[in-house]
């Protein structure tokens, strides 16, 4: 199997099934507070919400499909990161073709 394109994908950059099932919203936390998605107020008021206090990327979306409101383009195709270089920390652990990355594509039936 060869290794999956981030550029024609986007899966892990939606909530996961098992969360929306369970209507959590906690999907990517920023834990850095140096991060330009907190400090700079465009960023934060279009990228950001806060659950319980603390900031999460927020999803657009209250169906099965939500996703990273900072997700451009159309999942499976062609999708790019507006914030690309200030994506936290738990973006850039995953890794094409890794546990995480296949779980979410199959979810996305990109299996
Ligand atoms: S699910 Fe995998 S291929 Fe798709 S965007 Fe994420 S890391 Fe890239
Ligand atoms: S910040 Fe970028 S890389 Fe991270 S989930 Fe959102 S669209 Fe994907």
């Amino acid at each position: 199997m060869s290794t999956p394109l981030c550029q024609g994908c986007g899966a892990c950059c939606c909530n996961a099934a098992e969360n929306v099932a369970a209507g959590v919203r906690t999907y990517v936390e920023i834990d850095d507070p140096r991060s330009r998605l907190l400090t700079r107020a465009d960023l934060r008021n279009r990228y950001v919400t806060e659950i319980d206090g603390a900031p999460y990327l927020r999803l657009d979306g209250a169906g099965e499909v939500q996703r990273c409101a900072a997700l451009r383009g159309k999942l499976g195709f062609s999708v790019s990161c507006v914030v690309y270089t200030h994506r936290p920390a738990p973006c850039r652990r995953v890794e094409p073709g890794d546990r995480e990355c296949l779980r979410a594509r199959a979810e996305r039936g990109l299996g």
